[in-house]
């Protein structure tokens, strides 16, 4: 077996508190678990060493190049538990001689201590969520931190030699305007960050926003609005130097997000924590995702037993894996090459050509010699391009 496996994933599910349009995988006042936890999360990583050991991918000259510890919010944690597992994964993987490594941090939970062991344990990536330069916006989706908050975090990573600084922002929030839009897009720019997420509000089961669905749905800015917003973040993002290379996503060059471009391109990795996924040839697992019960798992697994933690298993045939190809790489702005489909699949992207015609003809996409990409009207309209492939 030769296949690469570039990518390691670490989920930290803890938070201070939950904000109103978050349905992730996390949980506040579970911090008596933290210790417990993160031994769980130590024995996963060690069995998955192995794993790739056995496997082969990683004897084959493929070296682990991304690991992204995300959550929950990671710097909610004492920094110990964060140094000792990226410390394990360097240490027990085989490793890129420069590899990205990314923690996820909220605004008000670093001091430059933990800053301090971050960097002396390869960190060398943050991902810090802003949202909304507006107090008044924060409090309204229940952050728990204000823009105040935002700057001296940036400040604080800046002034310990990082310089490799996403900032996440939301669009489409309730009660935002385009002004308080631009307002934040304009403050990010300022702040000199290499990379921007710009995100979509979306209201999902599970959320606190979805719970308030019939009051939240009279405060969300229209469509119309919310085009208006993605389109004056593109233009102010690339305006500033940062190139717009994936369909949230903007970056200086060079300062791309290394694990999304994995993740995008359909690169093979392994997740662990409580919820993670791993995504292995044509099989893709879920761990278990309450916290207590992936401890249980872990805790009472067999040796052997390289996925304890695993709690669903799709196994992905020839077609499957061609429509997520589709649907990763059409998130890309370079699009996709014809060539890339015809060495991954051994067939002509023609096969797809009814598909890929009509969306030509509908505005949505463009040939390019080798390769199909979005045109603006597919950008606005992106899920209408991916429908074809679900
Ligand atoms: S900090 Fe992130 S993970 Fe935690 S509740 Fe807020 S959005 Fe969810």
């Amino acid at each position: 077996m030769t296949e690469k496996v570039p990518s390691v994933y670490l989920h930290i599910p803890f938070c201070a508190s939950k904000c109103y349009y978050c349905d992730f995988n996390s949980y506040v006042n579970k911090e008596h678990l933290i210790e417990e936890y993160f031994n769980a999360l130590k024995s996963e990583i060690n069995k998955g060493a192995e794993f790739l050991a056995e496997y082969g991918s990683h004897d084959t000259g493929t070296e682990l190049e991304t690991i992204y510890v995300g959550g929950g919010t990671p710097t909610s944690v004492p920094p110990r538990f964060i140094s000792s597992v990226v410390s394990l994964v360097t240490d027990r993987y085989k490793m890129t001689s420069d590899p990205e490594i990314t923690i996820e941090c909220n605004p008000g939970t670093v001091n430059d201590n933990k800053i301090k062991e971050y960097k002396s344990c390869g960190i060398n990536r943050i991902s810090i969520g802003l949202q909304s330069s507006s107090d008044r916006i924060l409090k309204s989706i229940g952050r728990n931190h204000t823009y105040e908050d935002f700057l001296r975090t940036f400040d604080l990573f800046t002034k310990n030699g990082f310089e490799n600084i996403n900032v996440d922002i939301i669009e489409g929030l309730p009660g935002q305007s385009l002004k308080d839009f631009s307002d934040t897009v304009n403050a990010v720019i300022n702040t000199g960050a290499k990379h921007v997420s710009v995100y979509s509000l979306s209201i999902s089961e599970g959320s606190k926003f979805y719970r308030d669905s019939d009051s939240i749905m009279k405060s969300l800015p229209d469509d119309e609005d919310e085009r208006m917003m993605y389109h004056y973040a593109r233009k102010a993002l690339i305006s500033s130097g940062l190139h717009h290379y994936e369909i949230s996503n903007f970056a200086i060059p060079g300062f791309e997000s290394m694990h999304n471009l994995f993740c995008w391109k359909g690169e093979r990795y392994l997740g662990f924590g409580a919820g993670a996924h791993s995504f292995i040839g044509n099989r893709r697992s879920a761990n278990m995702s309450e916290p207590e019960e992936y401890i249980r798992r872990v805790e009472n697994s067999e040796s052997t037993d390289y996925f304890p933690a695993s709690e669903t298993l799709e196994l992905l045939s020839d077609s499957d894996l061609e429509n997520e190809f589709f649907l990763l790489r059409f998130r890309l702005i370079d699009g996709i090459s014809k060539t890339d489909f015809r060495n991954k699949f051994g067939k002509s992207l023609d096969t797809y050509i009814e598909k890929l015609d009509k969306l030509i003809s509908e505005g949505y996409l463009v040939e390019n010699d080798d390769r199909l990409i979005m045109t603006l009207r597919g950008l606005d309209y992106a899920n209408n391009i991916f429908a074809e492939f679900v």
